[in-house]
């Protein structure tokens, strides 16, 4: 089976569109999509509607889906990311608050978990982002892989048995064919908002039967997100930073 998986999507249409196109080029039998489908962007309902009903994605649920609908304090945010709730709250349909309410913190399927920050507390929405973050909830993964988000940054971690050091595989576009004994963790980076100074979109691809597993990257068209975000009144900053990558 062939997964495609988006990372956060952030409302972003522009690159979201993008990044299907490439992976339906690619057999993909099963998406899943990490969490984050909606804040700081301005379509969170054409976002729910294609991750949700035409993709048909498992997803868990992200930081800034579950502060929209009041399961998180929007206090633990930073005020751009606060404004962009209160915003998002404002134009999604009854339908998304039903359908990002009964997203679950953490999905285990046969073949893989998901988890927008991290297995060891999913409900606090930490960051993996070394390799101590990753050993972590690496000790509470029961599937050979997982699939996370969150920090926007991509990476690859790899636990062998009685191999003390994890392994890590970073940059722009990391990917690896794995043993069949060894347990690994995937940071998978962000459709909608990359925070690694790479501002192309990044999406993912896991081969179960190969155990190959590679994370991609595709530009977008920038400047129309941008164009969208300062017509909807969301803070000029989170048009800014896309033309960045941070
Ligand atoms: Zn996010």
């Amino acid at each position: 089976m062939r997964i495609g998986i988006l990372g956060d999507v952030h409302a972003n249409m522009e690159a979201l569109t993008q990044v299907v196109e490439a992976m339906r080029t690619e057999s993909i039998d099963h998406w899943v999509q990490v969490g984050d489908i909606v804040g700081y962007g301005p379509e969170p309902c054409e976002a729910m509607d294609l991750v949700l009903q035409e993709l048909q994605c498992t997803v868990c649920v992200g930081n800034h889906d579950a502060a929209v609908v009041g399961l998180l304090d929007p206090e633990y945010f930073n005020s751009y990311a606060r404004q962009a709730i209160e915003w998002t709250r404002a134009h999604l349909r009854p339908q998304d608050f039903a359908s990002l309410k009964q997203l679950p913190l953490v999905v285990e399927h046969a073949d893989y978990t998901l988890v927008h920050g991290t297995l060891h507390m999913p409900e606090l929405f930490g960051y993996v982002l070394t390799q101590v973050e990753a050993r972590e909830s690496l000790r509470q993964q029961r599937t050979r892989i997982s699939f996370v988000g969150h920090s926007h940054v991509p990476a690859i971690y790899i636990e062998r048995p009685g191999v003390n050091e994890l392994e890590m595989i970073s940059g722009a576009e990391p990917q690896t064919t794995f043993p069949e004994d060894a347990s690994v963790l995937v940071n998978v980076g962000s459709v909608g908002q990359p925070r690694d100074e790479d501002p192309r979109a990044a999406y993912c691809i896991y081969d179960t039967q190969t155990r190959a597993v590679a994370i991609k990257r595709i530009s977008y068209d920038i400047a129309a997100v941008q164009d969208k975000i300062r017509k909807a009144g969301l803070p000029d900053m989170l048009a800014d930073r896309l033309a960045l990558g941070v």
